[in-house]
């Protein structure tokens, strides 16, 4: 059967590897058979027919967020949840230990990072960024193969009456690589339950061999798919059901090693099977998606969606309605489960997907403002009876959604209007100029894709200068590459010759009082003054003062007032960009500002002409300065917890930071302990959810003197000075008779702080060390990122709990016991290198020793008690002689070494040669030669002899040695040995 069954596959292969599946006409109904289930109708019968069939528990759908997993952007898989029972290091006290036979139907995002399928939304009728796997589990052998294949057929067959000549599948071929079998069984399974050879197809490991990782555990798959074409012409291959069986573990070394437990882990794409229930060639024209393509035309007006792909779609109308319906599935259910659009990592995704949402929906759809928010209601009837938190979240989604599409739809007026501008300036075959370009892409609040500006100038006709923008890309690449540490860059700067000719001039100094005009708004939103001003004086790069500078020159230059934080007091510059009033399309990025004495000087690359005298308004990047600003109120309740943890001699030595983290260096008399830094983190925690009022004015400094507990640093500070003191006002903090700075946080700063510490969210200290003997340097963040490491430390110490549980339960499985010390070494590993709080980490670090050292002895008195018993064994079947060669099992060279050196010790005369075949082919080999041995006669000599004949290599002394090889001839290789051997007697 295996002949025919190649044949076909070779024929087919192509077709099934090429299925980017559901590109064709969408219109023409898949199979004739009625009735179309409703989607939810689908998504019940599945999960009922595992309960009340077959037994399953039900549990809800995990968050798309990723709990304690940093390798994940989003819950991609419905096997994400249950990552810890297949690594076995489920708390065996918790839940999920119990799990036998789960099934559950799961939300997963995949963008961004490993599985990312993003970029064939829109272009494909199957892959979406958001959808739901539909799973089955067995764990620890509960059920395997056969048993899975049954299930999965029967529902789909009898339960769902897919017609079965519709269905082909695909088992894995093998690798000989690296030793692995086809799998056999599988294919048999199939051809039992009734599927003709010719549909059951191989293929290798790239499209049947599942792996979680590069280590761990994986195994071979099973797929199966669903003929769109219904045996009209060519099969048109969709894949509808991915069963894998986790069998094996992947090694560091690449080597596969069996699980202790094999497990099942299925998945299916609910949106692609109610496509072929409901008879449909598209998942859009199924009723999940059809409300939210209703609910797009309504609102757009443009002509009803029509399933059209690739080059039948002019202009790109039917790719519009599927990436908008497809993006704000995914936008609503991730805000929900609380990731919204931001700056870095997963939020940052996001903000892509809502930004590819807003320019298809506005540039092709021609929607009015405000229309994506208007689609989340409809998200939520879809998908809010199964998913709960998205009612629940409803009103709060879709004012996210509605204001970030606001301020997109402003950059994008914006950006129109600078490309008009620049365009207007252009010669016929100009190319665009790449700073411009460059410009809009980069200055913080427009941040305008570049494939959009492209596109923007592609229905003008206009090339972009790409030569031009790589030349930009590298050089900011560089630039970021030289300065790692951003404070330590020198800019642009104002020499002693620059301010000593502006005070000849008699030019004041900058006023930068605006910076700290800002407020709190009812929402619980900050919102940021914009300021004009006047350009005083324009400085070339090399320092030189000038009169104007022209398009593309980085220059600094210096105006009469400013919002913009320069870099001070450790805080980081503010960034944004100004415009020229009167000419709003003109950004002017403003990469930093620095203060020489007194003159604040603003530092930028020129899209244009800029001339003194010019009347200009400034933009700070108000989540650059927010985020400067939680890192700043955070840095002081930091320095305040120090002070009640340690004792108010506690100095601080040196703090900066910007919106990614904090740096704190304070005084110490010894390293922290983990006791100590967990202290300081609650009392930091315990300020933040007083949420109490920050206030901040100035006062002469003399009245400062004297006020017991009042912080400042060895700075010359300002006179008047900025004082920042929480929850009591400034002016009795200053009170000496109040002693209020003794009870709370009260230092000078000239920094920008949030109006309250409640905003700070969180703060969690991720790691500490002696930066110099008797100073400690303290590296902390905030907010969201805080909370995020303290799930990865909660995670890690429940992985460690439940290593330590099954450490102590004790094991007489040598194989056990080494995965075991292995685990321990990965735990080990991951607790050394993850974002969690510094006392945690101290705490499991402790932990682990203690746990890898009893892991390592009760591998040695295992592997010793094993060799004894071995070693007794062979002398009864040898009668005593000068040579023992034979083979023996053993799990590992230690063992077979101890088996040898016993042997010898209890026969002192004899020499032992042992050979020890393993699975996966290779054979150990290990030997001793006897202590009256002629001096020929070496150890290492005769492993080598006999390793080398297998093909391997050898080492070791004269007296004892190991080696390894790969034979399938055992016995010649035993004959090797013994000939060797009988030589050198
Ligand atoms: P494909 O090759 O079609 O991208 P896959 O091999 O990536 O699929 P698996 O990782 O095995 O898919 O996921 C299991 C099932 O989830 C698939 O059989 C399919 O039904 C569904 N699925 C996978 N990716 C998507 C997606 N982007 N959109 C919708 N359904 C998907
Ligand atoms: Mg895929």
């Amino acid at each position: 059967m295996a002949a025919p069954v190649a044949a076909v596959a070779r024929r087919l292969r192509r077709p099934i590897r090429r299925s980017p599946a559901w590109q064709g006409p969408s219109r023409r109904p898949a199979s004739t058979k009625p009735p179309p289930a409703q989607s939810s109708a689908v998504r019940d019968a599945f999960l009922s027919f595992f309960r009340d069939r077959h037994g399953h528990r039900l549990v809800p759908s995990a968050s798309v967020r990723p709990r304690g997993d940093p390798s994940l952007l989003f819950v991609n898989a419905g096997m994400n949840q249950f990552k810890p029972i297949f690594l076995g290091t489920v708390d065996p006290r918790s839940e999920m230990a119990g799990y036998r036979r789960v099934a559950n139907s799961q939300k997963c995002v995949r963008a961004g990072g490993r599985h990312n399928d993003l970029a064939d939304v829109g272009r494909d009728l199957s892959h979406h960024t958001f959808f739901e796997m539909l799973g089955n589990w067995a764990f620890r052998g509960e059920y395997f193969k056969e048993e899975a294949c049954s299930m999965a057929w029967e529902l789909l067959t009898q339960v769902y009456g897919i017609p079965e000549d519709r269905l082909w599948v695909s088992y894995f071929g093998g690798d000989p690589k690296i030793g692995l079998d086809p799998d056999l069984e599988s294919r048999d399974i199939w051809l039992s339950l009734g599927v003709p050879a010719n549909r059951v197809l191989s293929f290798g490991p790239q499209e049947n061999f599942w792996g979680m990782g590069d280590t761990g555990p994986c195994g071979p798959c099973t797929e199966i798919h669903y003929d769109l074409a219904g045996g009209v012409g060519a099969p048109q291959l969709v894949e509808l059901w991915n069963l894998v069986f986790m069998q094996h573990n992947r090694e560091a070394d690449g080597s596969l090693q069996p699980l202790p437990h094999r497990h099942v882990d299925t998945g299916m794409g609910l949106e692609r099977l109610v496509a072929v229930l409901q008879g449909r060639c598209s998942t859009y024209d199924t009723d999940l998606f059809s409300p939210l393509l209703n609910a797009i035309h309504q609102s757009c007006g443009a002509p009803p969606y029509s399933g059209r792909v690739g080059a039948a779609d002019e202009g790109r109308i039917d790719t519009a309605y599927r990436v908008v319906a497809d993006h704000i599935r995914t936008l609503s259910v991730c805000i929900a489960d609380g990731v919204s659009p931001g700056m870095s990592g997963a939020p940052l995704v996001l903000r892509q997907i809502l930004r590819r949402a807003v320019r298809f929906s506005t540039e092709v759809l021609r929607a009015p403002p405000g229309f994506l928010g208007s689609l989340v209601p409809v998200v939520v009837e879809t998908l809010g009876n199964t998913y709960p938190e998205l009612q629940k979240n409803s009103a709060q989604i879709t004012n996210l959604v509605s204001e970030d599409e606001a301020t997109f739809l402003a950059s994008l007026q914006r950006g129109r209007q600078i490309i008009d501008r620049a365009l207007r300036r252009l010669g016929p075959s100009d190319l665009f100029p790449a700073e411009v370009a460059w410009s809009l892409s980069v200055s913080g609040d427009l941040g305008l894709p570049l494939d959009l500006v492209e596109l923007m100038l592609q229905e003008k006709g206009v090339k972009l200068d790409f030569a031009g923008l790589e030349r930009l890309a590298q050089e900011e690449a560089q630039h970021r590459a030289q300065h790692t540490e951003p404070e330590q860059e020198q800019g642009l700067h104002l020499n002693i010759h620059a301010l000593g000719e502006l005070q000849r001039q008699g030019v004041p100094p900058t006023d930068d009082s605006p910076k700290y005009s800002y407020s709190l708004q009812p929402d619980g939103g900050y919102e940021f003054g914009t300021c004009e001003a006047q350009v005083l004086r324009l400085y070339a790069e090399d320092g030189t003062a000038v009169a104007s500078v022209g398009a593309g020159q980085r220059c600094g230059f210096l105006l009469d007032r400013t919002n913009f934080y320069a870099e001070q007091g450790g805080q980081a510059s503010d960034r944004g960009y100004l415009v020229r009033v009167g000419q709003q399309d003109v950004l002017f990025p403003v990469a930093r500002a620095q203060v020489f004495g007194g003159f604040v000087l603003h530092e930028a690359v020129a899209p244009e002409c800029l001339q003194v005298g010019d009347q200009v308004q400034l933009h700070v990047d108000k989540a650059w300065r927010l985020g400067c600003m939680e890192k700043h109120t955070a840095t002081h309740l930091l320095s305040w917890a120090l002070w009640q943890t340690l004792g108010p001699n506690t100095e601080q030595r040196g703090s900066h930071l910007n919106p990614e983290r904090l740096r704190f260096d304070v005084a110490t008399q010894a390293p922290l302990t983990p006791e100590q830094l967990r202290r300081i983190e609650d009392t930091v925690q315990e300020a933040v959810g007083q949420d109490e009022a920050v206030y901040m004015e100035e006062v002469p400094l003399a009245l400062t003197a004297h006020i017991p507990g009042l912080r400042f640093l060895d700075e010359v500070y300002p006179d008047p000075v900025r004082v920042v003191s929480v929850g009591v006002p400034v002016a009795r903090a200053l009170d000496p008779a109040s002693q209020a700075a003794l009870q709370t946080s009260v230092e000078l700063c000239c920094g920008t702080h949030l109006l309250r510490t409640g905003d700070v969210g969180d703060l969690v200290i991720i790691g500490e060390h002696q930066l110099t003997k008797g100073t400690t340097r303290l590296l902390a963040i905030t907010g969201e990122q805080a909370k995020q490491a303290r799930e990865v430390g909660q995670s890690l110490t429940q992985e460690v709990e439940a290593a330590t549980e099954r450490l102590s339960r004790g094991t007489q499985d040598l194989g056990e016991a080494q995965r075991l010390s292995k685990d321990m070494g990965r735990l080990t590993e991951a607790v050394d290198t993850a974002m969690m709080p510094q006392w945690q980490r101290r705490e499991l670090q402790a932990t682990l020793k203690v746990l890898q050292r009893r892991a390592n002895t009760a591998i040695r008195k295992l592997e010793m008690s094993q060799a004894a018993k071995k070693s007794e064994e062979l002398l009864k079947r040898h009668t005593k002689g000068p040579l023992i060669v034979d083979t023996v099992p053993a799990e590992s060279l230690s063992v077979l070494v101890k088996v040898v050196r016993q042997l010898c010790a209890q026969a002192p005369s004899t020499s032992v040669l042992l050979l020890s075949p393993q699975p996966v082919g290779s054979v150990l080999c290990a030997c001793q030669v006897a202590q009256g041995a002629t001096p020929t006669f070496t150890a290492e000599a005769w492993a080598l002899a006999v390793c080398s004949h297998m093909g391997g290599k050898a080492w070791g002394s004269r007296v004892v040695a190991q080696g390894t090889g790969s034979t399938t001839d055992l016995e010649a290789a035993l004959r090797t040995a013994r000939t060797y051997a009988l030589n050198q007697l």
